[in-house]
């Protein structure tokens, strides 16, 4: 694998690891992944013709240095999708939508968060924080089941309640923050800095960057195959990118994508982006429009559509102005009234249901057609970032969320911020202790019990570490498993029981071994519980530990 970490504000490159997030030379936050372009531009090309859709057929550009193909869900490869109806509706006949709400969580985060979990996963780590309008969350909550990762979803309390609970459904703790999305952020930050654990951090993600370019390779071979152009060395590339954009990441993922096909020869220019934002919350169209250089934050976002709610961009307007500039673009706002009704026109017209954010998309489109900035003969993609799709409120039971209230005035914000997150979560979680010597089935147990409940979780793999881990540790439980090479459970529990340190730690016996009278006579008394391997998935072992626990 071939590709470094360039730092955007003085140059300096340094090799490629997810946990540090700034440039040891100048401690900027902004950098980027660069490849081999040369070599990758001559070797790519050929092997994607037997490679299958989706967004790992560009491995070769992507910062993940052996994919795990088991964490994959089946992102990216969304269709492109010719808008004949719209097209002939409004008099622009070559309308394209990007369907990513075709993505295993219905929204193009999933590209995203497949990327960032497999560069993640790579490097070892177990647990994160991420700060969302929904559908992060959702997207990075179903992709850290697969991976054994447990994540902290930060939502404003404006998320409708059907994205929070599917966040929750697939396992991960959402915390409701009553405040805007950049405070949310905040608490987030705060929260993962206390306990320092990772924390995505949006535009600044290099892996975020890089899963959002896929879409623009992915347009340009798709829209060169749909126009069986003549030249098929020279991929097509369309007039216009639309999207509509929250805090930028898509479109300035995009826009590199684009850059980089340039840069290999593999197309001949880069679209006009037309990034699209709720006039409720329109720092960035505002700030174009009056020719400022930094954005003005919007600190009252007033819309809606909560999935936009970005009100302080950052930097990432001063990149996107750039992009917009270079590729004589346009931003462009529209009200809500607009995008509600652009989302039924879509629905009605192309068969194609999308959530409001994405709705906005399709209003700016209308809007720039309009306004002549679109012209009739021009080739357009819209990216159909998003549906919304419910979770059965009734199969969640209770407790899935917590809220947090943002500090008020009156507090001191430092203190405000921890006596609000002192109700996220205690300062110490029940610790258990995980003795077993099978990868898969230690894997298992962990994600059962973080799926679930708040635990500090510490592994063993044979039983001579794992007795050695208690001793040190003096866990509230130990889940421990028969078998094992070295010591088995017997001899450990027998150490444990024979210590006044360790005599009262509950122990669970997890086995896949059917025991013997004689083995279950040696366990008997000693042993809290026996679990057969299998029994797993009932809600038995989870009341079972937390009866233990207390
Ligand atoms: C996140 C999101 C957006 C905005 O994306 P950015 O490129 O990060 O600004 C738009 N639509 C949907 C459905 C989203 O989930
Ligand atoms: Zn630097």
């Amino acid at each position: 694998m071939t590709f470094i970490i360039k730092c955007l504000d003085c140059g300096h490159n340094t090799p490629y690891y997810p946990t540090s997030t700034t440039c040891p030379k100048c401690n900027s936050q902004w950098r980027e992944a660069e490849y081999d372009y040369e070599l990758i531009s001559k070797t790519l090309r050929p092997k994607l013709a037997k490679r299958r859709l989706g967004l790992w057929r560009f491995k070769e550009l992507l910062p993940v240095r052996n994919p795990n193909a088991s964490l994959s869900l089946g992102e990216g490869g969304t269709p492109l999708i010719r808008a004949v109806n719209l097209g002939m509706m409004l008099g622009c006949p070559n309308i394209y939508i990007k369907d990513e709400r075709q993505g295993p969580t219905s929204s193009f985060k999933d590209r995203q968060a497949a990327v960032t979990i497999a560069a993640l996963k790579e490097a070892g780590i177990t647990e994160m924080v991420a700060a969302s309008t929904g559908n992060v969350a959702i997207s990075y909550s179903a992709y850290a089941s697969r991976a054994g990762m447990k994540l902290w979803a930060f939502v404003t309390s404006l998320v409708p309640g059907v994205k929070m609970r599917e966040i929750a459904l697939y396992g991960s703790q959402v915390i409701k923050i009553t405040g805007s999305y950049d405070q949310c952020k905040q608490v987030a930050a705060e929260f993962a800095r206390q306990r320092g654990l990772y924390q995505d951090m949006g535009a600044r993600t290099i892996t975020s960057i890089e899963a959002m370019k896929t879409i623009a390779f992915e347009i340009a071979e798709q829209l060169t195959a749909i126009e069986e152009a003549e030249d098929e060395e020279m991929w097509r590339t369309p007039d216009w990118y639309v999207q509509a954009i929250s805090g930028g990441m898509g479109p300035i993922g995009v826009y590199k994508g684009f850059r980089e096909m340039q840069q290999m020869g593999w197309t001949d220019r880069i679209p006009a982006f037309a990034p699209i934002q709720a006039e409720g919350c329109a720092p960035m169209v505002n700030s174009w429009k009056k020719g400022l250089e930094k954005a003005e934050p919007v600190t009252s976002p007033m819309t809606r559509i909560e999935t936009l709610a970005t009100g302080d961009p950052g930097r990432s307007y001063e990149f996107l102005r750039s992009y917009v500039n270079s590729t004589h673009g346009a931003f462009e706002s529209v009200s809500d009234e607009d995008a509600f009704r652009a989302m039924h026109v879509l629905a009605k017209m192309e068969g194609i249901s999308a959530e409001p954010a994405a709705g906005v998309a399709f209003a700016g489109l209308f809007k720039l057609i309009r306004s002549g900035v679109i012209k009739p003969s021009d080739t357009v993609v819209v990216n159909c970032t998003g549906h919304t799709m419910p979770a059965d409120s009734s199969i969640l039971g209770e407790n899935w969320s917590r809220d947090v209230k943002f500090p008020t005035l009156s507090e001191t914000p430092q203190e405000g911020l921890l006596s609000a997150l002192t109700q996220v979560a205690p300062e110490r979680f029940p610790k258990i202790v995980i003795v077993e010597d099978t990868t898969e089935a230690r894997r298992l147990i962990r994600r059962i019990l973080q799926s679930q409940g708040n635990f500090t979780i510490l592994e063993a793999n044979n039983g001579r570490e794992g007795l050695d881990l208690i001793q040190k540790e003096l866990p509230d439980l130990v889940i421990l498993d028969l078998m094992m090479p070295e010591m088995d459970g017997f001899t450990v529990i027998q150490a444990l029981r024979s210590n006044q340190e360790t005599a009262t730690i509950p122990v669970i016996v997890a086995t896949a071994k059917e025991l013997t009278p004689d083995e279950k006579n040696r366990l008997g008394g000693q042993i809290q519980a026996l679990m057969q391997k299998g029994d797993f998935l009932n809600d038995e072992f989870l009341d079972e530990v937390k009866a233990l626990i207390k």
